[in-house]
């Protein structure tokens, strides 16, 4: 299988030097990434900015802002069959951009957001039979929002985790996540390292291109 992954926060400019961003650290998506890799299926790995090494004989593209993000992935998205969105995209960006420094003046500046677009969605008129994953990072209602976000952005499957948790989520190599299918299926899993819950999406999606009748073959 020819798998997309996006992997880590996006940066979103406020001025010369600052940005706004959140607590992604990449690890769970550049594990999918090894996972993919490790399993034999041909593996490119869109990337915000991260502190990792580069993961071995993967593809990486790299980007910073949300924009960039959704034109490697419009880019990309007619080469895989399955997408899997594990990129904490920043969800909104300043309305406007100063290529200087702002300077620390008496008046406290005011920051104006725009919503960032949603990768997700726009890759979506390009789906056909593609897998689309995504995940659910929430702290409160976690499967109702997953639930939501399923059939908002078309998704095949949704990963939700609970980031509240210190041992689970952002910026740790253990996750606790639940799948929930398009199909209505349900799948908790305990506490697991990152690179297990990768592997059990990788062989999640295995199956599900051998059921839908795409080569789950690498
Ligand atoms: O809406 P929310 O950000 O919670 O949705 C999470 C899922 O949507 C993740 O898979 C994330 O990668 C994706 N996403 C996206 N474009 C955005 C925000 C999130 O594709 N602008």
């Amino acid at each position: 299988m020819k798998i997309l992954v996006t992997a880590g926060p996006t940066r979103e400019p406020i001025d010369a030097v600052r940005f706004l961003s959140n607590r992604s650290s990449g690890k769970m998506g550049y594990a999918i990434a090894v996972a993919g890799k490790a399993r034999g299926h041909s593996v490119r790995l869109v990337s915000g900015p991260v502190c990792l090494l580069p993961p071995q004989d993967i593809e990486l593209i790299r980007v910073t802002t949300a924009e960039e993000m959704l034109k490697a992935v419009l880019e990309n998205v007619a080469w895989c069959d399955a997408l899997v969105m594990a990129a904490a995209v920043a969800d909104w960006r300043p309305a406007r951009y100063v290529p200087d420094k702002l300077k620390k003046t008496a008046m406290k500046p005011v920051l104006q957001l725009e919503p960032t677009p949603d990768i997700l969605m726009c890759a979506l008129a390009h789906k056909g039979r593609r897998i689309f994953v995504g995940f659910a990072a929430e702290t409160a209602d976690l499967l109702t929002e997953a639930r939501r976000k399923l059939i908002q952005k078309g998704l095949d499957l949704v990963v939700a985790n609970d980031v509240s948790r210190r041992d689970a989520g952002f910026e740790c190599d253990t996750n606790q996540v639940t799948f929930i299918t398009r199909e209505g299926e349900i799948i908790a899993f305990p506490l697991l390292m990152k690179s297990d819950v990768a592997t059990r999406i990788i062989m999640w999606l295995e199956e599900r291109a051998a059921r839908s009748g795409l080569s789950a073959a690498p």
